[in-house]
């Protein structure tokens, strides 16, 4: 058995070495992450500069790209075989709802399912993140893996895992939650006195709903959501058969043109 992990925290964050920890009886368990924190880098790629990979102890390589990057150069280069599963995570904090496509843990996921390997993205909310909570949320994330392992995974799938910062009691099957953003820009000045923006500070809520995983968590419980990755929204696609667009025809005149 060979798994991969990875992270957006960076190779020396706290949850990648407490996954690494418990899966150590899986087989052969390759770490391949970013050389620094790159949260909320999203699906970024880096396709107009080099990377560079250093194995720093055996199969323990910090890389010099985005999550992304990592799982990429990991599959289809660092590693001599495709694992049987790639865990990104465990991140400190939780990453649901909206913040899903800011994430740069769910995006490593993402990557590895566009390669046709199974993946599950591990997150552990709150903002505590003692030493414990990352402790159970790796003992989660190994029992998770191991069933995903069992079963394998519906085609295009993967799964997003947010696990509460205290003793978890059950798990839920979720879908993705709404998140209501207060988006506050905050302005200030530098010691020559030029503005500067810090963004995301705002309060940041979410939508009570049952079955979400914002709701799961919120009630001590694992939450566990399949993802995909198209995007189309099929209801909104019958509304929009409404407008005949197929039907209209192009308007490519200029602007203004007296014709
Ligand atoms: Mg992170």
């Amino acid at each position: 058995m060979l798994i991969l992990l990875t992270n957006d925290d960076g190779i020396h964050s706290a949850g990648l070495q407490a996954l690494a920890g418990q899966l150590q009886s899986f087989g052969r368990i390759v770490t391949v992450a970013p050389d620094r924190e790159r949260s909320a880098i999203g699906h970024a790629l880096t396709l107009h500069a080099p990377l560079r990979a250093e194995e720093i102890t055996k199969d323990h390589w910090a890389v010099s790209g985005t999550p992304t990057d990592a799982v990429s150069l990991a599959i289809g280069g660092l590693l001599k075989e495709k694992p049987d599963l790639v865990i990104s995570g465990i991140n400190k904090g939780g990453n649901m709802g909206d913040d899903l496509t800011y994430s740069g843990t769910v995006a490593a996921a993402m990557e590895a399912t566009l390669m046709g390997v199974p993946a599950i993205a591990v997150s552990l909310a709150g903002q505590s993140f003692k030493f414990d909570d990352f402790a159970n949320a790796a003992k989660i994330a190994k029992q998770l893996a191991a069933t995903v392992l069992e079963h394998g995974l519906p085609a295009d799938t993967f799964l997003n895992i947010n696990v509460p910062d205290r003793k978890p009691l059950g798990i839920r099957l979720t879908r993705q939650g709404k998140r209501i953003y207060e988006d506050v820009v905050v302005e200030n000045r530098d010691p020559r006195g030029r503005s500067y923006y810090w963004l995301g500070t705002g309060n940041l809520d979410f939508q009570n709903l049952e079955g979400t995983d914002f709701h799961a968590v919120q009630h001590g419980y694992v939450s566990v959501t399949p993802l995909h990755l198209d995007l189309t929204n099929y209801a909104a696609m019958e509304r929009l058969r409404q407008w005949q667009l197929e039907a209209s025809p192009l308007d490519l005149d200029d602007a203004g043109s007296s014709s």
